[in-house]
């Protein structure tokens, strides 16, 4: 992995792929900074060694050229959060932005229009890629959140580069971090599969089987597993279709040597609502007319002594459905135990959609080792797929 540390920026212009896709409100102000912020330590660390930036991203997914999603309405965001001058180039390629990208001085930052604005960007255009090249004599990755897209910006301009491009702060932390539970992880190993489905999860699950040494199923696809092993599971979200290949996994993990842990208790409403009356049920018996919306007390106190066993915690996908505060308690819970694993000593990652949202609305961000910034991304890594824009680096 070529890291910043391994490359000389003085008097080099760097062009860094950012990932400033933030939220704007309808006065088209930034209403959240993550993302800006998580690019600050690369663009800070390019100009304390001497170098220059030029910032590329998206935002949005406009089509052609929108002046709501245009990355002039985040200049002075991304200015305040740097705590730097921050110049704006109308766009991205061609003789205005290599004029304007050729005149920085060293310590300068110059955002340029989102890469969206020309469909060249999403379909990898090679021309379009080699135009960008040009604004930049060192070219460095930073946006993990599409480091699973062969874009132009993200993967096909760094050919471009030769030797002279390199993993940003954020994009190594990211890296590091998913090495850390894929191929590195202190034992025992956790993984914690949430969500609503187990179509949507097949390949992770497959993935992690080879990996870690314990697997918590839970949310909605714990009614598959359920209803395969001949239990009754009522209302609850369940797919049939997968009831033979929740039994193969079950096989495959034994055989592997994994064990996998269900709820013993559920928590199931008699519809899908937050007020909807609730009742515990053992999670074989969800009689008719009820619905499995959460992870019951009992389970929770049986993932809280597992999880404070292990010493290397994935967590992605809630455990029950969060968006209600009456049925949020097992992911609350789950997260809370996670934090306290980590207290003691374990590496936790959080990673991939829904989870990352349930740790941020209850506040448990600063209680986790690390939680990824890219969902899709996350999720292709967990897979064990290369992703395109870190293989471009390499
Ligand atoms: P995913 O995107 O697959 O990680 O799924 C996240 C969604 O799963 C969240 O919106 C949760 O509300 C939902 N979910 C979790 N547990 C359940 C459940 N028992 N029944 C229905 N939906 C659930």
């Amino acid at each position: 992995m070529r890291t910043l540390s391994q490359l000389n920026f003085k008097n080099e212009r760097a062009i860094i792929r950012v990932d400033f896709n933030v939220p704007l409100n309808d006065q088209l102000a930034v209403t959240d900074m993550t993302r800006i912020e998580a690019a600050k330590p690369t663009i800070k660390y390019i100009l304390s060694q001497g170098g220059s930036c030029v910032l590329i991203s998206h935002l949005g997914r406009p089509k052609g050229e929108d002046p709501k999603l245009s990355l002039g309405n985040i200049v002075s965001a991304v200015a305040a959060v740097l705590g730097e001058k921050v110049s704006f180039c109308e766009t991205c390629i061609g003789p205005e932005a290599e004029e304007r990208a050729a005149s920085l001085e060293s310590g300068e930052v110059l955002l340029m229009e989102n890469l969206r604005f020309h469909a060249e960007e999403t379909a990898g255009d090679l021309n379009f890629s080699e135009q960008l090249s040009k604004l930049g004599t060192i070219y460095v990755n930073d946006a993990f959140g599409t480091a699973h897209r062969a874009h132009a910006s993200t993967t096909i301009m760094a050919q471009f580069f030769k030797q002279k491009k390199c993993f940003g702060m954020l994009l190594e932390k990211e890296v590091r971090a998913i090495e850390k539970v894929m191929n590195n992880g202190e034992p025992p190993i956790l993984a914690i599969l949430g969500g609503a489905k187990v179509s949507s999860k097949i390949t992770i699950i497959e993935s992690l089987l080879d990996k870690v040494d314990h697997l918590i199923i839970g949310g909605g696809m714990v009614y598959t597993f359920t209803k395969a092993l001949g239990g009754q599971v009522g209302n609850s979200i369940c797919e049939p279709d997968y009831c033979d290949y929740a039994l193969e996994l079950l096989e495959k993990a034994k055989t592997k040597g994994v064990t996998i842990h269900l709820p013993v208790d559920v928590v199931a409403g008699k519809e899908f609502s937050n007020e909807a009356e609730q009742q515990v049920f053992d999670v074989m018996k969800v009689p008719d007319g009820w619905e499995g919306l959460d992870a019951g007390p009992k389970s929770t106190i049986q993932f809280h002594d597992l999880i404070m066993e292990c010493r290397t915690i994935l967590w992605n996908g809630p455990l029950g459905v969060f968006e209600f505060s009456n049925f949020s308690n097992g992911t609350i819970s789950i997260g809370e135990s996670i934090g306290a694993a980590t207290k003691k000593g374990a590496f936790s990652l959080v990673g991939g959609g829904d989870s990352v949202a349930a740790v941020k609305q209850f506040g448990l961000e600063s209680k986790m080792s690390y939680i990824s910034t890219g969902g899709g991304a996350m999720l292709e890594s967990l897979e064990g797929k290369t992703l395109p824009g870190i293989a471009a680096l390499e």
